[in-house]
């Protein structure tokens, strides 16, 4: 079976000034598909700087980068885009939507000044298909700034999705969000990957980590670990388990409405 991402001896160095910082330092990392990799370490250790070569954001300083097969590692920012924009959806941990602009817009916005734009019927007809796979039928006129992190994170999710790409990355998409909108959040990634969509996901978190296939780890621009998960654990029965707990605290809390246990 082919990898759907290839790092061949991945080197990326930024130089700013005199100085060079070696960001990541020879990695060589291979991604199948349906797998769903959580890539962990330390903040500084180079997790975006891989993640933004894999995204097809920026390009390697040395090395190689094949996805699905084809060495995408000295195109020009221009054939980037294009591959980007056919292959493959991203998600950030600051959800960077149009302020201005309705949830249903910011899912089109991606194929909307694409070569490959679809009609704008047909656009709009998968763009709010792609937000009701994410759970935010209902919600497709609303702006970000009147949807909950949680929810502004479905829309990006949603928009990652319009062009039906077989490869997803996120880059600490739990990080602004708490623990049990973080769960809500891989819920939607588990059901994305048993659809069979790939997936690479940064986290430092290891409770998020759990919810993945994979885990590999990062330090100091290398990687020093990779092992399968142990005990994966599944989002939705989590989700039900703490909706259980919660509705029982709250019987245990409620004062007795008849003044006394009947
Ligand atoms: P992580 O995502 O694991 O926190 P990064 O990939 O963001 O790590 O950063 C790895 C190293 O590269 C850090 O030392 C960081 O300061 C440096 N770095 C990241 N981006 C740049 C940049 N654009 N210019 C200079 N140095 C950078
Ligand atoms: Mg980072």
């Amino acid at each position: 079976m082919e990898p759907v991402v290839r790092l061949e001896n991945f080197w990326k160095t930024y130089t700013s000034g005199e100085v060079a910082v070696h960001a990541v330092r020879g990695v060589d990392f291979a991604v199948f598909p349906g797998e769903m990799v959580a890539v962990m370490g330390a903040s500084g250790s180079g997790k975006s700087t891989m993640m933004n070569t894999l995204g097809c954001l920026d390009r390697p300083t040395k090395g190689r980068y094949f996805l699905d097969g084809i060495d995408v590692s000295r195109l020009s920012r221009d054939q980037l885009s294009d591959v980007r924009n056919r292959r493959l959806g991203f998600v950030f941990q600051g959800f960077h939507l149009l302020k201005r602009t309705s949830a249903v817009k910011n899912v089109e916005l991606p194929l909307l000044y694409s070569p490959h734009c679809p009609p704008r019927a047909e656009l709009r007809r998968r763009a709010l298909a792609a937000l009701e796979r994410v759970g935010l039928a209902g919600r497709a006129n609303h702006l970000p700034n009147q949807l909950s992190g949680g929810q502004q994170q479905r829309v990006a999710i949603a928009r990652a999705l319009i062009n039906e790409p077989k490869l997803l990355l996120a880059d600490e998409p739990t990080g602004n969000l708490d623990t049990a909108t973080s769960i809500e959040i891989m819920a939607i990634f588990q059901a994305l990957n048993d659809e069979g969509k790939t997936i690479v996901m940064v986290t430092h978190e290891l409770d998020i980590a759990q919810y993945c296939k994979r885990m590999v780890v990062m330090r100091d621009g290398r990687l020093v670990g990779d092992k399968p998960v142990e005990h994966r654990l599944s989002a939705t029965e989590e989700l039900a388990r703490t909706r259980r707990e919660m509705a029982a605290a709250n019987l245990a809390d409620r004062p007795a409405e008849n003044g006394g246990t009947p």
